[in-house]
């Protein structure tokens, strides 16, 4: 009896271990009991509404670094939750990093790696919603405070990380920004697959072109261990892809089944506030004068 019991326990265990989790509406529901961040109150992605969003001449997200090819190699991964753009964390390469905006003053983040969430139909696939409206992908570039020394260390502070959330709008014509990486997505097809990428990519030619107008709001990882850690910054201009393109996503596989619908359900905001970037035309002129200083901002309602 005590043997079985043992059995049953380590099975139950097993997803905490090998960090296994699935998107169907059962997997999610047990996210929870492998990994119990993922039941906490400041969980992603959320349901963003423009009309109840506290505007703020808040300063821009500084960016340093996004115009140049990211140093090399890069490495390409079908993890069997999403396609994975890994960088080459060699200490003595100089990542890109971004700053202000609503982040602490003075924190700097560097970039960890990017990877994105789709659907199986282009009316769903992005983990954000913005004014009820799901896109059919959403991009996480995901990045890590420099004060702390590596990713998991990250994850045991407030301020550990912050996550830039883009979304992609269809559209007949390719984005060929994305040529490097979906020429490349049908070889690592397969669960695990990682290959090296042979071209470089900035992240200025995967960002919108509009980052004067941004959301923000406390928020986690969103998927587990959904470590509640991250300053989500999600800009509500799209990126263009084409039908084509996006297609390619949809013919990878997570082990057993097409990897799509890879986006968590909505998270309730509760006290959290949410925050957009705006300036009206009087704060423009004053800029300097009007600019909010984040030191003071509150992100809950008492
Ligand atoms: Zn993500």
């Amino acid at each position: 009896m005590i043997i079985i019991i043992k059995v049953i326990t380590l099975v139950a265990l097993i997803p905490a271990i090998t960090g296994h989790f699935g998107y169907s509406k059962c997997d999610q529901h047990v996210w929870v009991q492998n990994f119990k961040l993922c039941g906490g109150k400041l969980q992603s992605p959320v349901s963003i509404r423009s009309s109840v969003a506290i505007v703020l001449p808040l300063p821009a997200v500084e960016t340093v670094g996004y115009h140049n090819f990211l140093p090399g190699p890069l490495h390409l991964q079908n993890n069997g939750h999403s396609a994975v753009i890994k960088l080459n964390n060699n200490p003595r390469k100089r990542l890109p990093y971004i700053f202000d905006g609503s982040l602490d003053a003075d924190q700097e983040y560097e970039v960890d790696h990017l990877h994105f969430h789709w659907g199986a139909r282009n009316n769903r696939g992005s983990e954000h919603l913005l004014n009820g409206i799901r896109y059919p992908m959403e991009m996480h570039i995901v990045h890590r405070n420099k004060a702390y020394s590596n990713f998991s260390d990250a994850l045991n502070y407030k301020n550990g990380l912050a996550v830039l959330g883009i979304f992609f709008q269809l559209q007949e014509e390719d984005n060929k920004s994305l040529y490097p990486i979906v020429k490349n997505l049908m070889d690592v097809k397969s669960l695990n697959r990682e290959i090296k990428l042979n071209t470089s990519i900035t992240l200025a030619s995967l960002l919108p072109k509009n980052l004067n107008v941004f959301y923000t709001y406390k928020g986690s990882l969103t998927t587990p261990p959904c470590s509640e850690v991250v300053t989500w910054i999600i800009f509500p201009t799209p990126v263009p892809i084409s039908f084509n393109q996006l297609n390619k996503f949809r013919l990878l596989s997570n082990g057993n089944k097409k990897l799509a619908d890879n986006y968590r359900k909505l998270q309730t905001i509760g006290l959290r506030k949410v925050y957009v970037r705006r300036l009206n035309s009087s704060s423009i002129a004053g800029y300097d004068e009007t600019i909010y200083n984040v030191t003071n901002l509150d992100w809950f309602w008492h």
